[in-house]
């Protein structure tokens, strides 16, 4: 199921689903099985030089717009694929490009945009605070010329398979803050201290294949000037990078959506029971089509969200919206194409279950869909602040 719009990265679109078509369901069904990291795929997309679509042109990336890099990603998922080995390539460096020192720009971008470096891991969850952010434990201590890490992550994703992670942690005790949301920084750590005594990366094996870890700090000492931007002031920075990262995924899940919808569609065509196809009837019929529907309510927030990005607006409740809608939308198409498939929905060669498990996740991640209502039910509906 391809786009309806005209002037849509056409060209962009037809070369990812010529890449994708190289890494077919078989290659995915393989990796799931092992739960192993598609090390070929990720290449693939580095070496045409995706991965790099945000990065400004001045440190050698292509300088295109969030909805061309939007296109990519869904025109991925859309091929059967998944991106999230590799999609926080992509946005994760917007907090150097945002708030890192010139220097830090110089020295990481031109890297992170060849491949060269890859900036993918992102350890902001702990496993005691969860969603309430503010609340994390993990702390840098200033001594000297370094930052001294102790603490644990939780659900750091592809650490294993980055050379630095974006982490957050506390420089200032909770209750010496002015404000409650200062006291936290950013810092680049180098992934490989990874598994020395001071920082220890183990997998935790999920429900689908997903890079993801935890990760625990021990005395890990971080040179002072890889802190990004100002102490104290990181939960702004990450909070800034939230929008992008939203937009983004909310694209995979129209991706979803789409080979979800397309996959039901054709079989409801070929599967012939009581001497007709199945998709001759109106109970098969109308939740293809309602899937479609919501797909495509879903697709034009993302639009939305993605236009107003780029034209500087504040697209909070946007961002939030379109992952909360195109969240809903695949996990719907989800459950409508495995029911299509009835028995066979179930077996691993049609892929619908793998990908069935994999729609899952954006119920939950990056932001639970809670959350998100709450945002929406506080910042633009004005309701009372519920925590
Ligand atoms: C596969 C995977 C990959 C991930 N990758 C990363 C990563 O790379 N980096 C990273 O930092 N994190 C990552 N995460 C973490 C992810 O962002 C969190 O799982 C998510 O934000 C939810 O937090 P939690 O799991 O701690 O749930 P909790 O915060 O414990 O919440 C549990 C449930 O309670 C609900 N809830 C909590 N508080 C409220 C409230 N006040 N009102 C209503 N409902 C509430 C939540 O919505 C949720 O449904 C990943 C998670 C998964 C599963």
């Amino acid at each position: 199921m391809r786009s309806q719009e005209p002037d849509d990265y056409a060209d962009i679109r037809e070369s990812v689903r010529a890449l994708c078509a190289k890494f077919p369901g078989e290659y995915w069904r393989t990796l799931d099985r092992d739960r192993a990291y598609p090390a070929a795929f990720v290449a693939a997309l580095t070496e045409a030089g995706y991965l790099a679509a945000l990065i400004p042109e001045e440190y050698g990336g292509s300088g295109l717009t969030i909805s061309a890099a939007a296109a990519i990603l869904e025109e991925v998922h859309a091929s059967g694929g998944n991106g999230a080995a590799c999609h926080a390539q992509m946005y994760t460096m917007g907090t150097i490009l945002r708030h890192g020192s010139k220097a830090q720009k110089e020295r990481y971008l031109p890297k992170i945009a060849a491949g060269e470096l890859r900036l993918q891991a992102f350890g902001v969850t702990e496993p005691t605070s969860g969603t309430d952010t503010l609340a994390l434990r993990t702390t840098a201590r200033r001594e000297g010329d370094h930052y001294v890490i102790n603490g644990q992550k939780i659900w750091t994703s592809r650490a294993e398979h980055s050379d630095l992670m974006l982490l957050l942690a506390r420089t200032t005790p909770r209750d010496q803050v002015a404000k409650r949301t200062d006291g936290l920084s950013v810092f680049l750590v180098d992934m490989h201290l990874a598994q020395s005594a001071n920082m220890t990366i183990t997998p935790i094996r999920t429900m689908m294949n997903h890079a993801t870890t935890q990760i625990f700090f021990d005395d890990l000492r971080v040179p002072a000037e890889n802190l990004v931007g100002e102490e104290g002031k990181g939960f702004r920075y990450i909070l800034s990078g939230m929008n992008s990262e939203r937009i983004l995924i909310a694209a995979e899940c129209i991706g979803d959506a789409k080979w979800f919808i397309d996959k039901a569609t054709r079989y409801a065509k070929e599967r012939v029971l009581f001497e007709r196809p199945i998709g001759q009837n109106q109970g098969v019929q109308f939740p293809i089509a309602r899937a479609y529907a919501q797909m495509r309510a879903a697709e034009l927030m993302v639009r939305e969200a993605a236009a107003k990005y780029e034209a500087g607006s504040d697209i909070g409740a946007e961002a939030n919206m379109a992952k909360l809608l195109a969240g809903d939308a695949s996990w719907f198409a989800a459950d409508m194409c495995l029911q299509t498939h009835g028995g066979f929905g179930f077996a691993e060669e049609y892929d619908v279950e793998r990908k069935f498990r994999e729609a899952r996740l954006y119920q939950v991640a990056p932001i639970s869909t809670n959350m998100i209502l709450s945002y929406l039910a506080e910042h633009v509906l004005g309701l009372p602040r519920s925590y």
